[in-house]
């Protein structure tokens, strides 16, 4: 199990990438600013609000997308006192894995068990079951 000090500088990295995410929202927010700063009646402000909120998650690629998600719940992980635990047989994931992937939910035996059962090729085609 990762002690606080490894957990802690896995947190920052965490919290360091996290926040490069939500940077290149913020940029692509600017722009659209830029392109909104014109008329003031209130109603209008109200959905042009609405349709920055979607078009901003909309400019996220899903890789992001995904990335961001993973990162949340890490974080949350840590605050439950979860983190490290590998969420198909509750064995500890090396401190080893964590470094390379601060994110990972599970261990390397059974992450290889599913990448092994991926390049099977047996993959679910929706329909089909
Ligand atoms: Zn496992």
């Amino acid at each position: 199990m990762p002690n606080d000090r490894d957990i802690a500088s896995l947190r920052r990295r965490l919290l360091e990438r996290r926040r490069r995410l939500v940077e290149s929202h913020r940029n692509t927010n600017r722009d659209i600013e830029q392109l909104q700063d014109a008329p003031k009646d209130p109603e209008f402000e109200e959905s042009a609000q609405l349709a920055l909120a979607e078009y901003t998650l909309e400019r996220l690629t899903d890789s992001q997308r995904r990335e961001a998600i993973q990162i949340d719940a890490a974080l949350g992980r840590m605050d439950a006192g979860e983190y490290g635990v590998c969420e198909d047989c509750g064995g500890e994931i090396s401190l080893e894995r964590l470094r390379a992937l601060p994110f990972a939910t599970r261990c390397t035996d059974c992450a290889q068990e599913i990448e092994k059962e991926q390049g099977r090729g047996v993959a679910y085609v929706p329909g089909t079951m």
